[in-house]
């Protein structure tokens, strides 16, 4: 902080890499007709959810406002800052050019991974509010159209007693009957009590017991209300994720997610092929590129990209593409605000094989509060039909819920 970065990196400066602003590719303001829009600012203000959501703003010569959300993540404000310089002045309607000249201009920063790519995605996911606001159409038509009026989602469940198999059944009967949900997901990594050593990745026959003991009161309970995936967030070896996986086939799980580390897309596949358990992973995987061996090799069942954190809107339906060449679902990991959430779902309307998108912050009495609009009923999210986004951000709310020394962004 403190750091001014468009003096430490003038944007205007000669640069021999590769470069993509509206000057060097000759994108003129002149030629835009009713894209005659150009961006002044980009401000950003971090809410404390349940993650410390990183909300986004980009202002426009227009007095046009548009609003993002990048995934959590320490440092993406001040990249977000960092970025600035190179979207001043640029025409916020052309979003792929601009995600990539960001890319390039932040290739230092090491931008094909990590939270440079999550700042991207929020600054991507503005610029989507901010056409469709433009244009004056919602932001799902800005990616072909709908195939859906509504998205599904899934709830993340928790309970104290995590471990508890009664506990977990009891969670996701108040989950279906109170809270409306059809679709739920339940962490799978907790402990056995029967652990010996939880660094070397290796399932013991009474571990996988216990976790076939969770599914087993988990989906009876539950029966034909509603499907459960189950999480084990990168925890074991190939050799163990295949014994689960195989343990689990009786229970027909909608899927089992990260069995195995992100890295080593070859271990990721032997597993999925072992099984007929549907294996899903991608939330900790980068924009397309990332993903690419994941679909390619088949390694999963189900992709799972983090939209606001993959590299944006246009990135994950990029990559629902690729899985679509496939035949495979995309299951959308979030963790996110309303912003990012609603965003998803416009990814969800405009892609053939969107599954769900997840809800990750139903414990938190206000997540709703943040906008001004409704956005999850029964289970789903009905695609706004207004322009952009199709939610607006109640400042007061923001106001209530910032991180300690955040200023609020301004208004327009
Ligand atoms: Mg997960």
């Amino acid at each position: 902080m403190g750091v001014d970065y468009a003096e430490l990196h003038d944007p205007n400066a000669e640069y021999t890499m590769r470069d993509l602003s509206a000057e060097t590719m000759n994108v003129t303001r002149e030629r835009g007709g009713g894209r005659d829009v150009e961006i002044t600012d980009v401000q950003t203000t971090m809410v404390d959810g349940n993650f410390p959501w990183t909300l986004v703003r980009i202002y426009t010569d227009a007095g046009i406002v548009g609003t993002g959300e990048a995934y959590w993540g320490a440092g993406a404000p001040e990249l977000i800052e960092r970025m600035t310089p190179f979207l001043r002045g640029e025409n916020p309607l052309d979003v792929d050019r601009l995600t990539e000249h960001l890319t390039q201009k932040m290739s230092g920063e090491g931008s094909i991974g990590g939270v440079t790519v999550t700042a991207v995605s929020g600054i991507e996911v503005a610029l989507h509010d901010l056409a469709g606001k433009i244009l004056d159409l919602p932001a799902y038509q800005l990616m072909g159209g709908k195939y859906r009026d509504e998205v599904r989602v899934y709830c993340d469940c928790h309970t104290e007693e995590e471990a508890d198999p009664i506990a977990c059944a009891e969670e996701a009967e108040r989950v279906v009957e109170e809270l409306g949900y059809d679709a739920l997901k339940f962490d799978l990594d907790v402990p056995s009590g029967h652990e010996k050593d939880r660094a070397n990745r290796h399932l013991r026959e009474p571990e996988i017991d216990h976790k076939v003991s969770i599914v087993e009161a988990v989906t009876d309970a539950v029966g034909s209300r509603a499907d459960v995936a189950f999480d084990c967030h990168w925890s074991f070896s190939g050799g163990s994720a295949k014994r689960l996986a195989k343990a689990l086939e009786p229970y027909d799980v909608w899927w089992l997610e990260d069995p195995v580390p992100p890295e080593n897309h070859d271990v990721q596949r032997e597993v999925t092929q072992s099984t007929t358990t549907p294996i899903a992973a991608g939330e900790n995987v980068y924009r397309k590129h990332g993903q690419r061996r994941l679909i390619e090799n088949q390694a999963v069942d189900i992709i799972a990209p983090d939209m606001p954190k993959v590299g944006g809107m246009r990135e994950t339906a990029k990559i629902a593409d690729k899985a679509d060449m496939y035949y495979m679902p995309v299951a959308m990991h979030n963790v996110s605000s309303p912003v990012a959430t609603v965003a998803s779902a416009h990814v969800g309307a405009a892609i053939p094989n969107a599954l769900a998108v997840e809800y990750h912050s139903y414990e938190l009495g206000w997540w709703a509060d943040l906008v001004e609009e409704p956005v999850i009923r029964d289970g789903y999210i009905e695609i706004p039909e207004e322009p952009g986004l199709g939610v607006t951000l109640d400042l007061d709310a923001v106001a209530a819920h910032m991180v300690e020394g955040e200023e609020l962004f301004d208004e327009e």
